[in-house]
């Protein structure tokens, strides 16, 4: 596979929050990115980046060497990797890779569907949400053959740092589990701070003391003081995207034989918060249902 100086045509499914920041540093590294999202609005994004937006999948992949998708879950990849004209306009040698969380035992599954049709699949989840999405240093967790994950590396690395973490499926496993512990540590950071304040202890004190303890945490340390304490909410990963992740990871946790309860807690909790919070809820905005828990409903004003 060619690099940036080549003629390595990128083709970018998914053109959201993540894909629309990271299809521009591909851009920028001097690839060939053909996109396509079934949002309009998405699709303006990539032509003003330097794209070329088209109106159907199968425009997007003719004549990719690598298609990667930035896609809500394992529903919406598994449609578009079942669209039969862009199956058919698919390069021989094409590698597909799932760059969105997705559910690694239904990962497996497309892998051995997709290769029935000769079609190479490498799982590679991110975590570092928008802001490292858009520094192009997010954290690329890559499953698959070691062959396929090296000849895609040099089109991920305008994104990030990549690790090879195992076979098909680790990378969204991976990904599923972090997020699984970076909900259960931002709620119970929440919950903390929240009697902290009731006790008369200042958020920013007990926050900056916390985190020269050992009660640290990517929350403590980066989600509170940015969107929570700001009461901006506006980290760009929205809540029901969490709450998904969490539930693939317990779900995870049952089939292999090793339940979560914790996980599970933590799942039933997220869920509560995510049926009194708006659809399109940040989902740091989960502070203000920890807030209002007491209360019977989220304070009238405050939907979005
Ligand atoms: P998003 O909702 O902003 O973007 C998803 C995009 O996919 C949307 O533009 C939507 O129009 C498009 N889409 C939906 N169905 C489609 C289809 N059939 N064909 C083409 N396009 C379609 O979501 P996001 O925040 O960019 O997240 C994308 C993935 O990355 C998710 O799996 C999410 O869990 C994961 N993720 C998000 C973050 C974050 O901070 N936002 C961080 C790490 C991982």
């Amino acid at each position: 596979m060619t690099g940036p100086s080549g003629t390595t045509q990128v083709a970018f499914v998914g053109l959201g929050n993540m894909g629309t920041p990271m299809a521009g540093h591909l851009i920028a590294a001097g690839f060939t990115v053909r996109g396509y999202d079934v949002s309009e609005e998405a699709r303006g994004r990539l032509a003003e980046a330097g794209g070329t937006a088209v109106d159907s999948l199968a425009a997007a992949v003719v004549g990719a060497d690598v298609v990667i998708l930035m896609l809500p879950d394992s529903t919406v990849v598994e449609q578009v990797m079942g669209d039969e004209a862009l199956l058919a306009a698919l390069r021989d040698d094409v590698v597909v890779v799932d760059m969105s969380s997705s559910e690694p035992l239904r990962t497996r599954a497309l892998a051995e569907t997709l290769a029935k049709r000769s079609v190479v699949l490498v799982d590679a989840p991110v975590s570092g949400g928008v802001a490292r999405a858009r520094t192009g240093t997010l954290t690329i967790m890559a499953g698959g053959d070691t062959a396929d994950v090296d000849r895609v590396a040099p089109v991920l690395a305008p994104l990030g740092e990549v690790t090879h973490v195992g076979d098909i499926g680790a990378g969204h496993a991976l990904k599923a589990l972090n997020n699984l512990m970076s909900a259960t540590h931002l709620l119970s950071t929440l919950a903390a701070v929240e009697t902290g304040a009731r006790f008369g202890i200042d958020p920013e004190v007990m926050l900056s003391v916390v985190n020269h303890s050992s009660g640290q945490s990517a929350s403590s340390l980066n989600k509170l003081p940015k969107f929570v304490l700001t009461e901006t909410y506006d980290s760009g990963f929205a809540l029901r995207l969490m709450l998904k992740d969490m539930r693939i990871a317990v779900g995870l946790a049952q089939a292999l034989g090793c339940p979560d309860p914790l996980g599970e807690d933590a799942v039933g909790l997220w869920a509560e918060a995510a049926a009194a919070l708006p659809q399109q809820a940040d989902h740091t905005e989960i502070a203000r249902w920890v807030k209002a828990r007491n209360l019977s409903t989220i304070e009238p004003g405050a939907e979005r």
